[in-house]
């Protein structure tokens, strides 16, 4: 890694590491795989994570929106693809034109995808959400045996075909958690429920990457994998290692580099002051490009491939490293985070730094940096 192209930022996105991460998992629940691409892909490109996802054997794309799902067909894909998040009045139309499965939560919701259906005359692929626990989307136990019946009467009536039953678990990411086993219990309790309703899905799916690596009884027909995908930990501290790769890289170089003398103040607010001279470094992004400015003096960033410290808060557009003695100059490369192959910190290590998670760190990176996909080994 010794010289950026042009870019002045870039996120490098390894579309190999992602297709190794696919394939692993695929393989290892042997059962259909969706990947996750809502949210641009986790920040790493709606599109062509998408692409590289199939080229994996990904059977289904999970999105959150009728935009997102859109945006697939938009871009070529022609697979199955779920969708799962909608407000009153929104149009569904599109979404069931496009042939993607859309989700019911509600009695109102399917009135509105069946007032879609008589507008365009085509059915739907429609799936049924249960809560079973996480008090989020989806119907609750009471309200289950309502929506199973309705959405029934409506494949009778030829609206739809119910494709799907689902739901979502609370806390996959710690697998001795009670409310795995309460949740899985209670997806199995509602499947029977509409399993006497006469529904026969196609797939019936409640785990997300964590529950497919860590409980195998929660694979069912399909395991909706997002952060796994992307080569990121689902449980840290409780997943084995499955040689996954992170396929995503942030880096740029050093836009100035300056000798400063015991008790100088860096950065607004001056939280942190030289203990005695050293050498800083100016990398050229900030918290408009992602970077967390809860990594203010906690995140590190590697310089010639060794981790530096952030010293003083994140600005908008800046940030400043600590080089300590290590010679260094300007356009020197550094890189933010990666796989962690060549000492760089992992966006594990960020979400460490600042207190979340690594979804929320690939999937606001990005900003004013350059966006580039690579397959195989991220060039120099
Ligand atoms: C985002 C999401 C997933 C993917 O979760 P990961 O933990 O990233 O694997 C799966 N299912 C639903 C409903 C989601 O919203």
């Amino acid at each position: 890694m010794s010289s950026l192209p042009v870019a002045r930022a870039e996120v490098l996105v390894d579309l190999a590491a992602l297709r190794h991460n696919v394939r692993t998992l695929t393989e290892l629940c042997g059962v259909a795989m969706m990947t996750v691409v809502k949210a641009d892909g986790y920040g790493h490109g709606l599109v062509e994570v998408a692409r590289a996802a199939r080229e994996a054997g990904a059977a289904w794309l999970g999105v959150a929106t009728i935009e997102e799902a859109l945006a697939l067909r938009a871009g070529g894909d022609t697979g199955r693809v779920l969708c799962w998040l909608t407000v009153p009045g929104e149009d569904h139309g599109p979404a069931v034109a496009a042939g993607v499965d859309v989700t019911a939560y509600s009695l109102a919701e399917l009135d509105e995808v069946a007032a879609a259906v008589d507008r365009i005359g085509t059915p739907a692929r429609l799936q049924l959400k249960v809560d079973t626990g996480l008090s989020r989307g989806g119907a609750t136990a009471a309200d289950w045996p309502a929506l199973v019946a309705a959405a029934r009467r409506g494949e009778e009536q030829g609206h739809w075909r119910v494709t799907g039953l689902w739901s979502h678990l609370a806390a996959a990411d710690e697998p001795d958690h009670p409310a795995n086993d309460a949740q899985e219990r209670a997806f199995r309790d509602a499947l029977a429920v509409a399993d006497q309703a006469g529904l026969r899905p196609e797939v019936r799916h409640l785990a997300n990457s964590a529950a497919a690596v860590l409980r195998p009884s929660a694979r069912f027909d399909l395991v909706r994998c997002g952060i796994a995908s992307y080569g990121l930990d689902p449980a840290p501290g409780a997943t084995p290692d499955l040689g996954l790769v992170p396929a995503m890289t942030v880096r740029t170089r050093l836009a100035m580099v300056k000798q400063v003398e015991a008790g100088a103040g860096v950065s607004y607010g001056h939280t942190w002051v030289a203990g005695g001279p050293t050498t800083l470094g100016l990398v050229p992004l900030g918290y408009a490009d992602g970077v967390p400015r809860h990594g203010s003096d906690v995140l590190r960033m590697a310089v010639g491939g060794r981790p530096r410290p952030v010293r003083g808060r994140v600005c908008m557009d800046q940030v400043v490293v600590d080089l300590g003695d290590q010679p260094a100059r300007a356009g020197d490369d550094v890189v933010l985070f990666g796989p962690g192959r060549e000492g760089e910190p992992t966006a594990q290590e960020w979400a460490e730094a600042c207190g979340t998670i690594s979804y929320e760190i690939v999937t606001r990176i990005g900003g004013r940096a350059t966006r580039r996909h690579v397959d195989g080994e991220v060039p120099a």
